[in-house]
């Protein structure tokens, strides 16, 4: 069965002291006023020594937002997959659109990131999405698909059925633009039968495929409606508890 996930991508904001607040006050707020979902918040490598000891590990897990493509040695500023998963944190975010577009993330050195992160027991949430001029000429579906084949088509049925998907829009991240319901359930549906016709049906089904883009408490509950949608990869909005929560409470009744 796939799961509902609401998951946080903190980006480069908080410093150590401010995320443990953000932790802190996150933790407080869910602990009280129990989620229906999975809730991961992603910090930035210096917080989460610091964050996974203070979260209730039944209610809020904790991911990276990055690792290397190396497994260790001279990689000076790196920070490998095994060091992520040594701090007690689940998840680490790949593919993000940023690390695409301003640090050269390539799909075959995404491809070795995703090796690594699985081999060190973490679950990648990884991110495809098509730019607006993609989107404006009709090219979503081959962008993803790409994406898809160039970085997780290699991987054995059983590994894929480890990953979590987010499906963002890039002209949506950051930009106050949703896609409409409609045009997530779109591409999600079509996401979900790329996946089945590569991985199989059963993989297909129990893949949680998130949606990231501007996602905020007053439109997720119609986006997590639909029923190939199941939660949503939020930047702006995890740094803001009233608003995760407003989010992660979109999955009650
Ligand atoms: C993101 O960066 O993953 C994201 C979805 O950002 P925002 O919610 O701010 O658009």
């Amino acid at each position: 069965m796939r799961k509902n996930i609401v998951a946080g991508n903190w980006k480069m904001n908080k410093t150590l002291q401010e995320g443990i607040a953000l932790a802190t006050e996150l933790n407080e707020a869910l602990t009280s006023d129990k989620p229906n979902c999975e809730v991961i918040i992603c910090t930035p490598f210096i917080h989460l020594a610091s964050v996974t000891p203070i979260v209730d590990k039944g209610i809020i897990a904790v991911g990276a937002e990055n690792c290397a493509d190396k497994a260790s040695g001279a990689y000076t500023g790196e920070v490998s997959a095994s060091m992520v998963a040594s701090t007690g944190a689940q998840y680490v975010i790949l593919g993000h659109s940023e690390r695409r577009a301003y640090y050269g993330e390539t799909p075959e050195i995404l491809k070795e990131k995703v090796l690594l992160a699985l081999a060190n027991g973490l679950t990648p949430i990884f991110c495809i999405g098509e730019v607006l001029e993609e989107r404006e000429a009709g090219k979503q579906n081959e962008v993803v698909y790409n994406q898809l084949e160039g970085s997780l088509f290699g991987l054995s049925a059983e590994d894929f059925s480890k990953i979590v998907l987010a499906y963002e829009p890039v002209w949506a991240i950051g930009t106050g633009k949703t896609a409409t319901a409609e045009q997530a359930q779109e591409i999600h549906a079509y996401i979900r039968s790329v996946i089945a016709k590569q991985f199989g049906k059963e993989v297909a089904d129990n893949t949680s495929i998130l949606y990231g883009g501007s996602c905020k408490p007053s439109n997720a509950k119609e986006l997590f409606a639909n029923p190939d949608v199941d939660g949503g990869l939020i930047g702006g909005a995890a740094l803001s508890v009233a608003d995760f929560k407003g989010i992660i409470d979109a999955f009650k009744a």
